[in-house]
């Protein structure tokens, strides 16, 4: 039976949603529920998605809901991304979510610097799950410190030669569109220039494919760019426009990864519950044990509030009006709630919550990436405190 908390915590916030979420909800629900979750667990472990499952999701309507509909987009807004990410965690692996939803922090720079021409000839394919995407940021020797990007795009001819390396970048295997920070010029910030690049591309290649603690079902790449012949129309935007275009995409890459942050308690929450009821110790199910009840109410307490803070940026964000402080505080946040209600869940789970079939056991592991992808924990900490203590 499930109860009015039970429902309350699996229901979205209704004043924040309208009909077009909740159809888009419920066919996430059944994609995930046909096309997802009886593969997770084998997915997870040969950590690889099969080649198809873009094209798959893309039928299905879950690729691109907030672009715009003339690029093959949904049209919708950022809520329908919250909406699609806890449909895809409910299916049991976030890098089910991560491979797919690359494309939403590669495309973006496309979006907001690329000219209508650029939008024309990248943005559909991907959104119809016939190219994947990835955005290249980190480097070996610039992650959280982004201005120290040292991978180089000099004038060669009419076009633009690329010399570098890309680090943890999500889908870079798999990718046939990557998106590209480069330095074009010696200003830490207005050096940096962003470039759509073919995989394909002579002197593009996979270095390493990444081996992970968790979101193991999305692959994650090395890059190499040795002297990559570029044409001229891959820069996108004005020359030096990428840290700009960047610092504005963070909000809405770190909300994501919130979604999923509460996404992952959601799940972990349910699965802890539904064991408690079931599991016997002592001649009596655990869930009479004042201990598990407590942890259970506490999971609880903390899943209902990292959503909330979800739902309202996500709104607010919709609005316009999400502050880049706001978006890493929802990030600790929901980070700091799925990491612990994730702990506690393997915990009620016992053994089982230690075997790689269940649930709760992936997103445990999952969880782990909250806290450093998208900006770690302690720069999430820095931008806050800047707009706490400096402004
Ligand atoms: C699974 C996964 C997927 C990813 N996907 C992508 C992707 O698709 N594309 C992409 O470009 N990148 C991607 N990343 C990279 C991710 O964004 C970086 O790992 C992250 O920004 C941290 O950078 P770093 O790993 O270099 O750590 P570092 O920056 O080296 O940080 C190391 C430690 O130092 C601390 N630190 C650094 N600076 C400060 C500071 N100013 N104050 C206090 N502490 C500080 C950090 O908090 C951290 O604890 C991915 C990473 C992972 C693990």
């Amino acid at each position: 039976m499930t109860t009015g908390l039970e429902a309350l915590l699996d229901a979205p916030f209704e004043g924040d949603l309208d009909a077009s979420h909740h159809m888009f909800r419920a066919a996430c629900a059944r994609f995930v529920r046909d096309e997802v979750a009886p593969h997770a667990h084998a997915w997870e472990e040969a950590e690889a998605l099969p080649p198809d499952l873009w094209r798959r999701a893309a039928d299905a309507g879950l690729l691109g809901p907030t672009f715009p509909q003339a690029l093959g987009g949904g049209g919708g807004d950022v809520l329908h991304l919250v909406v699609s990410t806890e449909a895809l965690v409910r299916g049991g692996s976030v890098g089910v979510a991560a491979g797919l939803g690359s494309l939403e922090i590669a495309l973006p720079p496309v979006l907001h610097l690329g000219t209508p021409a650029q939008q024309a000839a990248l943005v559909p394919p991907v959104l119809r799950g016939e190219r994947v995407a990835a955005l290249c940021v980190t480097e070996p020797g610039a992650g959280s410190d982004v201005a120290g990007v040292r991978t180089t795009a000099r004038r060669a001819g009419d076009g633009w030669a690329l010399s570098g390396s890309k680090l943890f970048v999500t889908s870079g295997v798999r990718a046939d569109l990557l998106v590209v920070l480069a330095r074009t010029g010696p200003d830490p910030h207005v050096g940096l220039s962003f470039f759509a690049v073919d995989k394909a591309t002579p002197g593009v290649a996979v270095s390493r494919a990444l081996q992970k603690t968790g979101w193991r079902a999305s692959d994650t790449a090395e890059l190499a760019f040795e002297d990559a012949r570029l044409p001229a129309d891959a820069l996108l935007g004005p020359e030096g426009a990428a840290f700009g275009c960047l610092m504005q995409t963070f909000v809405r890459e770190r909300l994501l990864l919130a979604a999923q942050g509460h996404a992952i308690a959601q799940v972990c929450l349910e699965d802890a519950l539904a064991h408690a009821r079931r599991r016997e110790a002592f001649g009596r199910p655990i869930v009479g044990f004042q201990v598990v009840r407590h942890k259970l109410a506490d999971m609880a307490t903390r899943t209902l509030a990292a959503k909330a803070a979800v739902y309202r940026a996500a709104a607010r964000l919709r609005d316009g009006a999400c502050l880049p402080a706001e978006a890493a505080a929802v990030k600790n946040l929901a980070g700091d709630v799925a990491r612990d209600v994730s702990h506690e869940a393997v915990q009620i789970l016992g053994g089982m919550g230690y075997m790689r079939e269940t649930r709760a056991e992936r997103l445990s592991r999952d969880a782990r990436l909250l806290s450093i992808g998208g900006g770690t924990r302690e720069v999430m900490n820095e931008v806050i405190a800047r707009a706490l203590v400096d402004a």
